[in-house]
């Protein structure tokens, strides 16, 4: 057997077993070609076949029809938040951005290079634990842009607003096919595969069909989403491993029943975390707001850094790994992404239990 950590890492993050031995067992040849899929040409019809069975996968599993496009790109998430605004040229039009942490802030800094943006809300007054839910939506913006799960502070949007007309976009990183949602209401979803989907080095942006071609003139073509639609992601060399695998896991997705069923999973698993932090008497103190707290990302803090250090370093000694909290915030978290198996939360949990027994 394999030794597997329990990985708790933001992103990359851990991946479905199954998926990584498929690739493990078809890596010397894949399909009977006898190459690799790293050394087959993207022009060939067996990665024609990769490409366009991820993008199938991708529409399928989000309940999309042939209105949605799907493009697996690169330049990460980061890019987009630049490419969304250089896309959505609406003559004066500027977007709307609800703010919520490090992932929105780098949307509204592209969007003021590229022309502005209006922000209609802020948790920034709470230090991002919270995600605001009393605001308007200007009728005449080009967009509204949202991050739906903030992988530092750990909040997540339970309900998305009715935009009307107005595009509803979604930076959906690190929450990508989490849970059930009415998919059809986003014009755009963009996320890095490196959390929920795939290894990094890829970015699936989903655009529904008339928001496609509305790029400013001066918009390079390389920059064009129109440009990555018209070649079915190919327009250059793709990141042709980590599409595959990215199909791979979509693949193990669907067969373990779409996300209906890993919703259950998430749900069940988040539960688990959050019930022991509330019923730690305040020795785990959850970083975000009850009402907004993330499936994807647990994110607690104990009474002293010191305290958190040794935490972190006898769950590293266990094989619970990646727990310590991003850079700019401190604290711990627990990256709970679908691949993260219930019994790595089991394990986790009965560590911490132990570990406030020791440490009171
Ligand atoms: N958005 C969110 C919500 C993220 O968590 C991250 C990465 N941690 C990014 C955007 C940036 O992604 P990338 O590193 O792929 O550019």
């Amino acid at each position: 057997m394999v030794h597997r950590a329990y990985n708790f890492y933001a992103g990359p993050a851990t991946l479905p077993l199954p998926a990584l031995e498929k690739a493990q067992e078809e890596l010397l040849d894949y399909n009977g070609t006898g190459m690799s899929i790293m050394e087959l040409s993207h022009r060939s019809k067996w990665f024609d076949e990769v490409m366009n069975g991820a993008q199938d996968l991708v529409r399928e599993l989000l309940g999309l029809g042939k209105e949605y496009h799907v493009m697996f790109l690169q330049g990460g998430a980061s890019q987009q938040f630049a490419l969304v605004p250089m896309n959505i040229n609406t003559h004066g039009k500027i977007p709307d951005i609800l703010h919520t942490g490090t992932w929105t802030k780098k949307a509204i800094t592209e969007a003021n290079i590229l022309g502005g943006c209006n922000i209609v809300a802020s948790s920034e007054d709470e230090g991002f634990r919270y995600i605001p839910t009393d605001y308007r939506i200007n009728p005449d913006a080009s967009y509204f842009h949202c991050c739906s799960n903030n992988t530092i502070n750990g909040t997540q949007i339970e309900d998305f607003p009715d935009t009307g007309d107005v595009p509803l976009v979604s930076d959906m990183s690190s929450d990508f096919m989490c849970r059930e949602l009415d998919y059809s209401k986003f014009g755009i979803i963009f996320a890095g595969a490196q959390k929920n989907i795939g290894p990094a080095g890829t970015t699936i942006v989903v655009i529904r069909d008339d928001l496609v071609g509305l790029h400013g003139v001066d918009v390079p073509t390389m920059f064009r989403y129109l440009t990555h639609i018209e070649k079915r992601s190919m327009f250059n060399t793709p990141p042709s491993f980590a599409v595959y695998m990215c199909k791979l896991c979509l693949e193990h997705l669907r067969d373990m029943g779409g996300i209906p069923a890993i919703e259950k999973k998430n749900r069940d698993k988040a539960k688990l975390l959050y019930d022991l932090i509330d019923g730690s008497g305040g020795f785990y103190k959850g970083h975000a707001r009850k009402d907004s707290r993330s499936l994807m990302n647990v994110t607690f803090n104990l009474r002293t850094k010191e305290l958190e250090d040794k935490c972190a370093a006898e769950a590293l000694a266990l094989g619970l790994v990646g727990l310590k909290g991003h850079r700019s915030v401190g604290g711990m978290r627990a990256s709970i992404y679908n691949a993260m198996p219930r019994e790595g939360v089991e394990f986790l949990v009965e560590f911490l239990e132990r570990f406030q027994k020791e440490s009171e």
